[in-house]
């Protein structure tokens, strides 16, 4: 069987997922959810879509009653989320829901436990967990390639241009970089070091406070403790182009990526020379991947689920607070 999917927000990241899976041989767009009815229509040529499967925002509930669809894949704006997320699990349909899964792990749990409630799989669209580079790096990780791991650093960052954008909208963003780019090195750091981290220490700074208002951060800072005794330091911005590195070292060797969560290729080595496992676009392998998990039952190496995409969320209220308070703060799931 074939995962037949709507896309909900059809702004830039939806229209690189569409094709990207135009390239599935198992996930298909089969309706859209948009308040734009020129968009409804330029997708529905484009795509070979029927009227009877676009919806907008304020009649998609509709769609429990719509055999076509299996899926909604949610790609709007961070604060919509979670209102969207318990709306789909209401109609009985899966969730892909796109990074950050809400705005923070409160949101987050209430959406785990709606689609558990209403027996539907929440996923969420942490692409790189399905990347070939980023799967060997781990695989080398667990064969012990590197030893035991000591550090992780996550560099992630990228010069936000519109200062009129919703991703520097508080009420839309949930926040600044951290919601946006800084979540890749938080995830990041979890499958690289291959623990939850336990303790967090976070240093804010704010360079620009008229394009970065109150509660959208430009840069952070933060460091990030786990069980082992393994430590993480990252860095979280807006500020500079370019930044997108991960480096990971153990006892025995190293792994580093840069670009590390960009659209790829991505470009990988350890201490025995260069990965460079072949790019493939990562969306699509992504949304192959998604069938096979919600059809099939299929187990990812990296998990994509709702409690996943939670755990990132405890951490960055733990980011928030720890940069509120200037002291340590102990993360508790
Ligand atoms: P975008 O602005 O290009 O698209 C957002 C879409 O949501 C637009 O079509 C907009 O019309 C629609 N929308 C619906 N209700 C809205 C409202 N009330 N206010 C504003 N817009 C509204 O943004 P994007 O870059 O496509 O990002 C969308 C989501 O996808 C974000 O959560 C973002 O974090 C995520 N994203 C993920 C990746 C990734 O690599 N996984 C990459 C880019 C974006």
């Amino acid at each position: 069987p074939v995962l037949r999917v709507a896309l909900m927000g059809l702004g830039s990241y939806a229209n690189r997922v569409a094709e990207a899976m135009q390239s599935c041989k198992r996930a298909k767009i089969t309706g859209v959810i948009s308040g734009t009815p020129s968009k409804i229509t330029d997708w529905q040529k484009k795509y070979n879509i029927p009227a009877k499967n676009c919806y907008n925002y304020e009649n998609f509930d509709a769609i429990k009653d719509n055999p076509d669809i299996d899926a909604v894949y949610i790609i709007t704006p961070n604060s919509l989320h979670h209102p969207q997320c318990l709306r789909v699990a209401a109609a009985g349909k899966h969730v892909i829901c796109e990074k950050p899964m809400a705005i923070n792990a409160k949101q987050g749990k209430e959406m785990v436990e709606a689609c558990e409630k209403a027996g539907v799989k929440l996923l969420i669209g942490y692409r790189m967990h399905f990347e070939a580079n980023t799967l060997e790096v781990v695989r080398l990780r667990k064969a012990g390639e590197f030893g035991k791991i000591k550090f992780f650093q996550g560099l992630s960052g990228f010069k936000i241009g519109d200062p009129t954008q919703w991703r520097l909208n508080r009420e839309l963003a949930g926040g600044g970089a951290m919601m946006d780019i800084g979540i890749y090195a938080i995830n990041g750091s979890r499958y690289m070091i291959g623990e939850e981290p336990i303790w967090v220490t976070a240093q804010e700074t704010k360079t620009d406070p008229v394009k970065f208002k109150v509660g959208v951060d430009e840069t952070i800072t933060f460091q990030l403790g786990f069980p082992s005794g393994a430590t993480a330091s990252c860095l979280s911005t807006y500020a500079v182009s370019y930044l997108d590195k991960f480096f990971l070292v153990g006892e025995g060797g190293f792994a580093e990526m840069q670009p590390s969560t960009g659209y790829g290729p991505i470009k990988s080595w350890t201490h025995k020379g260069r990965l460079d496992l072949p790019h493939v676009t990562h969306q699509t392998t992504q949304m192959e991947e998604m069938a096979a998990i919600i059809l099939d039952g299929k187990q990812p190496i990296i998990p994509v689920d709702g409690k996943e995409g939670w755990k990132d969320m405890v951490i960055i209220d733990a980011i928030f607070a720890a940069v509120k308070s200037g002291k340590k703060v102990e993360i508790k799931y």
